[in-house]
């Protein structure tokens, strides 16, 4: 999807960066060692991975993972398994900004990861983190046999928290056990994600965004994800009394917002383009299709569908202006569940247009002949779509064990 939505007309009066309530690049930096803390239970259990700041100016993840930490300095002995908290980009962190080089966020694909092992050293300061990391991720990944992963984020933006999972019927599982909405089709938006990477290593986890950078609760609700995803790994048994308060504190928050939602649009920038947020937009604010929502290099950027806005970019770093996304029915993903055990995707080939690969699990979709609903009914198989959407789509089944 692109950003083709623009009017070429003007605004009567552009809105000025001053008036956009734009945030400045940097916030308070932190320095912190690769690996915050590490703790083993006295029985043994699955191991969660927890990792912040991916992106060094979203300290929340970090600050929040270290209150939890030093209060499990005194639960040992109820602790089954182990929790690993690890730092994503060091000197990010450090220097306050979202990255120095490239989105370490961005960069999780197999081959370059394969490249960057084989070279055993980066170009860039992201490149030399991700090589850092993935030392430490992969020895994890071996101490137990269920590993999960917590990737903990902030936004730009206001809003409340909600969890960003590569969909397959594990990763779903474990991420509807929060009280924060769900949102699905992220990451046939987002290629080298850290969670998408670790996903295919067969680590069941999700990626819960929770709050603004420099909202101080947004590290109440990093830390309270924390607990949730002890007690739901089977770290700490059920009933934990941190766990029960940060289940309170998400839900008071999610109100009334539906369990899950889908990405409909993605509103994707140039490098370097001039994108100016309309101040005041909340993440999961409900707009109507046509609302001028912010100004791209001189000209109005409107909501090209009605939807909730997520993500609305409040910084200056960020490929990303905003998306939006709609609700999915609940129904909706109990068929999908039990399609995806059945493994319908046997038959699919025989759908015009739909033809199998040398690849398993791998069609290509041509839409030119095959009928509209074809991709929804691919990510109905659990299949996501990989690059763009054009005449020829590619869609792969996720991992689902
Ligand atoms: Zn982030």
């Amino acid at each position: 999807m692109t950003s083709s939505l623009t009017t070429p007309r003007p605004p009567a009066t552009p809105p000025q960066p001053s008036d956009l309530g734009l945030q400045p690049l940097e916030v308070p930096g932190i320095e912190v060692p690769r690996v915050i803390g590490h703790i083993v239970g006295n029985q043994p259990g699955p191991t969660l991975l927890c990792v912040g700041g991916v992106h060094g100016n979203e300290p929340a993840g970090v600050l929040g993972a270290q209150r939890v930490l030093a209060a499990l300095a005194g639960l040992k002995s109820d602790l089954r398994g182990q929790l690993l908290v690890l730092a994503g980009n060091r000197a990010a962190l450090k220097a306050g900004r979202r990255y120095l080089d490239a989105d370490l966020n961005r960069i999780w694909t197999d081959e370059n990861v394969a490249r960057l092992r084989a070279a055993g050293v980066g170009e860039t300061a992201e490149e030399n983190e991700l090589l850092e990391l993935d030392l430490e991720l992969r020895q994890a990944i071996g101490l137990s046999p269920q590993t999960y992963l917590l990737d903990l984020h902030s936004t730009s933006g206001p809003g409340p928290s909600f969890v960003v999972l590569e969909d397959s019927l594990a990763n779903r599982a474990f991420g509807l056990s929060f009280p924060a909405p769900l949102v699905l089709g992220i990451e046939e938006e987002l290629g080298g994600t850290l969670y998408h990477y670790l996903s295919r290593l067969g680590v069941t986890g999700i990626t819960v965004e929770t709050g603004s950078h420099r909202d101080p609760s947004t590290v109440d609700r990093a830390e309270a994800a924390l607990w949730l995803a002890l007690e739901t790994a089977g770290l700490l048994p059920a009933g934990s009394p941190q766990a029960a308060a940060g289940r309170q504190l998400l839900q008071e928050q999610k109100g009334r917002l539906p369990d899950v939602v889908e990405i409909h649009y993605r509103h994707a920038l140039e490098p370097d383009s001039q994108f100016l947020m309309v101040p005041d937009y909340a993440g999961f604010q409900l707009v109507e299709a046509g609302e001028v929502l912010a100004v791209e290099e001189g000209r109005e950027v409107r909501a090209p569908a009605s939807g909730y806005l997520l993500m609305p970019l409040y910084q200056p770093q960020g490929e990303d202006g905003f998306f939006i996304a709609r609700a999915v029915h609940p129904a909706w993903l109990r068929l999908s569940g039990v399609v995806r055990r059945l493994h319908a995707e046997r038959f699919i080939h025989w759908l015009p247009g739909v033809r199998r690969t040398e690849h398993p699990g791998r069609f290509t979709v041509d839409r030119g002949v095959a009928r509209w609903f074809a991709l929804e009914l691919f990510h109905l198989l659990g299949f996501h779509r990989e690059g763009p959407v054009a005449r020829r789509v590619v869609m792969v089944r996720r991992n689902d064990g």
